[in-house]
């Protein structure tokens, strides 16, 4: 299973996919991506290996510049295009990709169910979605920080919106990420080999640690919100 992130640019598309790509060893039974248009907030997502996502794909090409990716180790509901990543809430405007377990993801469930919200899927994850969109603050980070208070686990996440749509958040907490910089681009990767195409300037993410991307930088936060500074670091072997 794995994440992928790309703003900058270039087409999102390509980057996501051999990135995906870079990312099957891990194994996966589901792929998924989440690009933004301009004018929408596009998902395609399906069970089965990349090819089968990529022959989607290139019938109907996404074009953005901003996008997230993901393959599926299905933990909470059965490998199928629903419970497939990236998820989304209501009014799909948020996108997410989630590797891990969301532990308290059933309370959080019946509440937002409580609260009006239909859920599409069988996963944990999906509460992450509704979350957001019940928490919205008008800005990304404050928003993703207010969730954060509320789920229990192992995970990391990448979260895409149209109300905030420059931008990326990645967490850390107990699964691994790395973030690439760029000029002008910025990249995100559950491992280093996916990222080695287009940067060798990489940060591994600490634990607990919160990533902005937006095209032209990467900010760095811990989970009360007090910025950090990072040390980037040279790869120089390849994969
Ligand atoms: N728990 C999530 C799910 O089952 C994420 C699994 C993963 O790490 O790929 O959909």
């Amino acid at each position: 299973c794995g994440i992928v992130g790309y703003i900058g640019k270039q087409d999102a598309q390509s980057i996501l996919l051999n990135g995906l790509g870079k990312l099957e060893y891990r194994g996966y039974d589901s792929a998924g991506v989440a690009i933004e248009t301009g004018s929408e907030l596009r998902i395609e997502k399906s069970v089965g290996r990349l090819a089968v996502l990529t022959d989607r794909l290139s019938m109907s090409p996404i074009l953005g510049t901003v996008g997230i990716g993901h393959t599926r180790w299905a933990t909470h509901g059965r490998p199928s295009d629903a419970n497939a990543h990236p998820h989304t809430a209501c009014d799909q405007e948020f996108a997410v990709v989630h590797n891990g377990i969301i532990e308290n993801y059933l309370q959080l469930r019946e509440r937002l169910l409580a609260q009006g919200h239909r859920f599409t899927s069988e996963t944990d994850t999906e509460v992450v979605a509704h979350l957001l969109e019940e928490y919205w603050t008008g800005d990304l980070l404050s928003t993703v920080l207010r969730v954060l208070k509320d789920i229990r686990g192992a995970y990391s996440l990448a979260i895409l919106t149209r109300k905030d749509p420059a931008k990326i958040i990645a967490v850390r907490k107990h699964s691994p990420l790395v973030v690439g910089f760029g000029e002008g681009e910025q990249f995100l990767a559950s491992d280093i080999p996916a990222l080695l195409d287009y940067t060798r300037e990489m940060h591994i993410l600490e634990e607990g640690q919160i990533a902005v991307l937006t095209a032209s930088g990467i900010d760095f936060f811990d989970l009360d919100g007090h910025p950090m500074t990072v040390e980037p670091f040279l790869v120089t072997w390849d994969a």
